[in-house]
């Protein structure tokens, strides 16, 4: 396999875009070695400019839940293009998936649309913070809601891989309002709430988290961070940008049957395009402008493109529940046959997963946390992810990631990622 055009281009990029990528991650900085260069994608496929092919396990992130340049969603875009590109003004489309959304979306009354998820998880903590009339917000550590300064103290992704976990140009202020809490762990959570009485707007987590690679709430977690909001009068917020869409047609909120007071979406909801949203109850979401005095707004924001794209992703996802079925059925067949892979060879590295998502630690430790992700072998991983994508499997470039899987995976594409994690768990 050769990769001297990306390699090439990442020269040339370097020159002209800080570290040569538009977004940390894909840099490779983790795992050691340049970036691919993409040049297509269809279906389970993607090509890098050298023409090596890979089976997809990114999925841009996660959006591509259908695989890649999906038929529907083609069509709709190249329909919706004729129209021109962008009004800066109501359209129909955005009516009709507000209510595919809220129809959908279990605890979502009232939505608005965003660019990115990043804009979404913004927008949501200052409703949240113009909802209370309080400051501060609860985070937790390895958690990762986009970039937003609030949010980069003890974030995951991409701030953990480029080990800057607390980003210079966050203020002091900024980060004062921000506490921070070990995931998986309540009594925390209660103690930040008894030491900050009254002072606490909200309370915003991944209901699964896919930013310190995947990590599962524990039984009744999710549960009871809901009664201790409830009881501290705390507008709690599920970060749905990864598991919106994915992990049951109504998210992680549906699949664990515990209501947020407001959700934040990103990823599938725009079907690749740059679209995000946040939602709740009625009550909340009328403080937003120009119905109540939050200020929201954006000139892209309902971009008839991305609403073309979103609203046919979401529609084929409300209509075809088969999808679910088949996304669990690859999980566990990928996940199983890694499991018994990982037994063969007597190595005790843990994995996490749930429906469509997952992460093979490099470590003997469950993973439930933070600090118990921390405790995977990096470099390992940096050998396992190269040895994989010589294979022929192209995975996130960072331990601290979750994998996401599409429907367009093949059983001929799973057996080739068993194959492929055979021969390369064997060699490391
Ligand atoms: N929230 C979560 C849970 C995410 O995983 C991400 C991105 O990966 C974001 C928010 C930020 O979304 P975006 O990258 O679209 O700004």
């Amino acid at each position: 396999m050769t990769t001297n055009t990306s390699e090439s281009l990442f020269a040339q990029a370097k020159k002209s875009i800080p570290g040569g990528v538009n977004s940390p991650v894909r840099a490779f900085r983790s795992v050691g070695g340049n970036p691919i260069f993409i040049k297509k994608a269809k279906g389970a496929y993607i090509f890098d400019e050298d023409d090596n092919q890979y089976i997809e396990l990114i999925n841009s992130w996660g959006p591509m839940i259908l695989g890649h340049a999906f038929e529907p969603v083609e069509q709709a875009v190249s329909e919706a293009i004729k129209n021109s590109f962008s009004f800066g003004a109501p359209t129909r489309r955005e009516v009709e998936m507000a209510e595919l959304i809220i129809s959908m979306v279990p605890s979502i009354e009232k939505v608005r649309m965003v660019n990115s998820g990043t804009e979404a998880t913004m927008a949501a903590i200052r409703v949240a913070r113009g909802y209370t009339g309080r400051d501060k917000i609860i985070k937790f550590e390895g958690c990762y809601h986009g970039h937003g300064d609030s949010f980069l103290i003890a974030a995951g992704s991409g701030a953990v891989t480029m080990g800057v976990p607390d980003s210079p140009g966050v203020t002091k202020g900024v980060a004062n309002d921000t506490l921070t809490a070990p995931y998986n762990n309540l009594e925390a959570v209660q103690a930040l709430c008894d030491a900050n009485k009254g002072q606490i707007a909200a309370l915003i987590l991944e209901p699964v988290v896919g930013n310190m690679g995947c990590v599962l709430p524990q039984e009744g977690y999710l549960q009871g961070l809901r009664d201790i909001c409830t009881k501290e009068g705390i507008v709690l917020i599920f970060d749905e940008v990864m598991t919106g869409f994915r992990l049951s047609k109504g998210g992680a909120q549906e699949r664990f049957g515990v209501m947020p007071d407001m959700t934040t979406l990103g990823k599938i909801i725009g079907g690749g395009m740059p679209v995000g949203a946040y939602g709740g109850r009625k009550e909340i979401m009328d403080c937003v402008s120009p119905q109540g005095p939050v200020y929201q707004a954006g000139t892209l924001s309902g971009n008839p493109i991305a609403m073309a794209a979103g609203k046919a992703m979401l529609t084929y996802l409300n209509e075809n529940p088969g999808v679910y079925t088949q996304l669990e059925e690859t999980g566990n067949q990928i996940v199983g046959g890694i499991r018994q892979i990982l037994d063969k060879l007597n190595l005790k590295y843990q994995i996490n997963h749930i429906g469509s998502m997952y992460s093979l630690f490099f470590t003997e430790t469950q993973v439930v946390d933070f600090e118990t992700a921390k405790t995977s072998d990096t470099a390992k991983f940096g050998k396992y992810f190269h040895g994989m994508l010589d294979s022929g499997i192209y995975l996130a470039p960072s331990q601290y990631e979750a994998l996401f899987l599409s429907t367009a995976l093949s059983q001929e594409n799973i057996a080739a990622i068993l194959a492929a994690n055979e021969a390369v768990l064997k060699g490391i």
